[in-house]
């Protein structure tokens, strides 16, 4: 199975370059934040325990986030792998996905570490507020969600850069020009 996790700052961009890579290599797209915002949809118990966290910028409870995901990991065992969206983002969720993965002898390839200034960050975000109608792309709640992936989700880097699986790609150019670095990068790791 062909594993990566796509990481970076709210706005970087994971969610279209996720899009391109599931299309191109038939990944499994397993997005925590997408698979939430449906539980809020469906007015699920999960959804509604989880929409105050969302909504203040805060992370969601670990133990709601690994119910939902290895649900999802469970029931695609036969897939050519997963992308990993929006998921870890503190170390005990990257440290649990491992034990999981090795579990299902199925472990990381790759960690695409989507690198955008944060000046371009809040201008992605408050662009993509106009047509996400998302309640937490609201400037004070991008700031909070910024302060959250520098303090808990950024130190992760160090955690896959030591064992050897981070790449850094650079963020800043257009949709097409980033995914050409993202395909290179697969398809070095896949030997073509
Ligand atoms: P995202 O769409 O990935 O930016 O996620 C939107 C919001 O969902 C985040 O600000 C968190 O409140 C919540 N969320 C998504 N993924 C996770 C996760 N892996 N752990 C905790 N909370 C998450």
């Amino acid at each position: 199975m062909l594993n990566v996790i796509i990481f970076g700052a709210p706005g970087t961009g994971k969610g279209t370059q996720s899009q391109n890579i599931i299309e191109k290599y038939q990944l499994v797209h397993l997005s925590t934040g997408d698979i939430l915002r449906e539980e809020i949809k469906n007015g699920s118990p999960v959804g509604l325990a989880a929409k105050k966290y969302i909504d203040d910028g805060l992370l969601v409870p670990d133990s709601v986030i690994f119910d939902l995901l290895f649900d999802r990991t469970s029931k695609n065992t036969n897939s050519k792998g997963f992308i990993f969206d929006g998921f870890p983002r503190n170390n005990v969720q990257a440290e649990i996905l491992d034990e999981k993965l090795a579990e299902m002898q199925t472990p990381i390839s790759l960690v695409l570490y989507l690198d955008v200034t944060e000046e371009e960050l809040f201008k992605r975000i408050l662009l993509r507020a106009q047509i996400s109608g998302r309640a937490d792309d609201t400037a004070e709640v991008i700031k909070k969600r910024i302060e959250v992936y520098t303090q808990q989700t950024q130190p992760l880097l160090d955690y896959y850069r030591q064992q050897g699986k981070l790449i850094p790609i650079a963020g800043m150019g257009t949709i097409e020009e980033v995914f050409a670095l993202i395909e290179k990068e697969i398809d070095g790791y896949l030997g073509k």
